[in-house]
């Protein structure tokens, strides 16, 4: 009975429709809250924008922060990856504050909390259900939760609550995914970058594995 239901369950996920597959072309998932963004509903001294929406029959207002460098960010990583946007945040409340990134995510390549799969409480984004091949799928979150079901497929990035000097995107994550994005798979991309949480200077190694598969 278990191994029935188990063999239906797997069919009755539902799938993510991101449109037709580009052979070959990677796709980058990106949380939004605390990896490209932090919002508070009280007023800082500096934001860049202010949100209101209603949700629940209730209404908000939140001031939207952006992390430094994140406009860049998306630009240069949307010219070489197909980009999503995976919060565990409600639809009402994500939505203003993707319109206002500086690329266009179009609707079908924006999953909020009701796309998570909730295990003992957790949010968990679950890459397999997007039509692409898993190994084509990486996804940058500032929690290891989000990445529980594929870890391999994940990067965890530094949480950011709004300082100003905060480089972790343009600095760390940016170079990493431009020089590798193509010749190292996600595996070894994941654990050049958790080197790197881990403040290992990691360059040699990089240019090493480059050496060994360009020769
Ligand atoms: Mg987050």
């Amino acid at each position: 009975m278990v191994i029935y239901s188990s063999f239906f369950w797997i069919f009755e996920q539902p799938q993510y429709d991101l449109g037709e597959y580009v052979y070959g072309k990677k796709t980058i998932v990106l949380d939004l809250d605390e990896t490209l963004i932090h919002s508070c509903s009280k007023e800082p001294a500096h934001y860049d924008h202010l949100i209101n929406f209603r949700d629940n029959g209730q209404s908000y207002r939140m001031y939207i922060q952006k992390r430094p460098g994140v406009d860049t960010f998306l630009k240069e990583l949307s010219k070489m990856f197909e980009i999503c946007i995976f919060t565990a945040s409600t639809k009402e409340y994500a939505d203003p504050i993707i319109d206002k990134l500086s690329i266009s995510i179009p609707h079908s390549h924006r999953f909020y909390r009701n796309h998570c799969t909730i295990k003992s409480g957790m949010y968990i984004k679950d890459l397999s259900r997007f039509n692409r091949p898993i190994s084509s799928i990486l996804l940058i979150d500032n929690s290891p939760v989000s990445v529980k079901f594929q870890p391999e497929n994940g990067i965890i990035c530094k949480t950011w609550t709004g300082g100003r000097n905060d480089r972790e995107l343009t600095s760390r994550l940016l170079p990493t995914l431009f020089w590798v994005f193509i010749i190292i798979n996600w595996k070894a991309l994941v654990v050049i970058c958790s080197c790197q949480s881990l403040d290992m200077d990691v360059n040699h190694l990089i240019i090493a594995w480059i050496c060994r598969i360009m020769s």
